[in-house]
């Protein structure tokens, strides 16, 4: 997509990002207004809008999108108490950049998802 969308821009090195992980197909990065200890947003390089249109045009990108995810949770210390890892999606979802992206949340108690 490009210059008019901003984690486009994170992948091509336009925008700052304090990278956590990278591999050739996925970036992992801090997000910039952190809602728990850790929060980190999990993107695939190759822009799609959200996690469908990704499921269903490249369900192997998908899936390298979790693996980063599971491999950015095991460094950060997670795995013994857990984390939450969420894809806002569209209006209702209260998806505001359009480039898929993975929330991995942790580090405290979360509570319930929807209270
Ligand atoms: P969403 O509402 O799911 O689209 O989430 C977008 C997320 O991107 C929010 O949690 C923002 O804090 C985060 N964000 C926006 N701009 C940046 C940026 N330049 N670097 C890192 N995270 C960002």
């Amino acid at each position: 997509m490009g210059s008019d969308c901003l984690f486009c821009r994170i992948v091509a090195g336009e925008i700052p990002a304090t990278v956590v992980r990278e591999t050739d197909t996925t970036l992992a990065f801090r997000d910039i207004d952190p809602k728990a200890p850790v929060h980190v947003l999990v993107i695939p390089k190759e822009h799609y809008a959200d996690v469908a249109t990704l499921a269903q045009g490249d369900p192997a990108l998908a899936a390298d999108v979790l693996a980063t995810s599971a491999a950015v949770a095991e460094d950060e210390g997670l795995l013994g108490d857990g984390f939450r890892l969420m894809f806002n999606t569209g209006a209702y979802g209260g998806q505001e950049v359009f480039h898929v992206h993975a929330h991995l949340l942790g580090g405290a108690p979360l509570g319930p998802m929807l209270a």
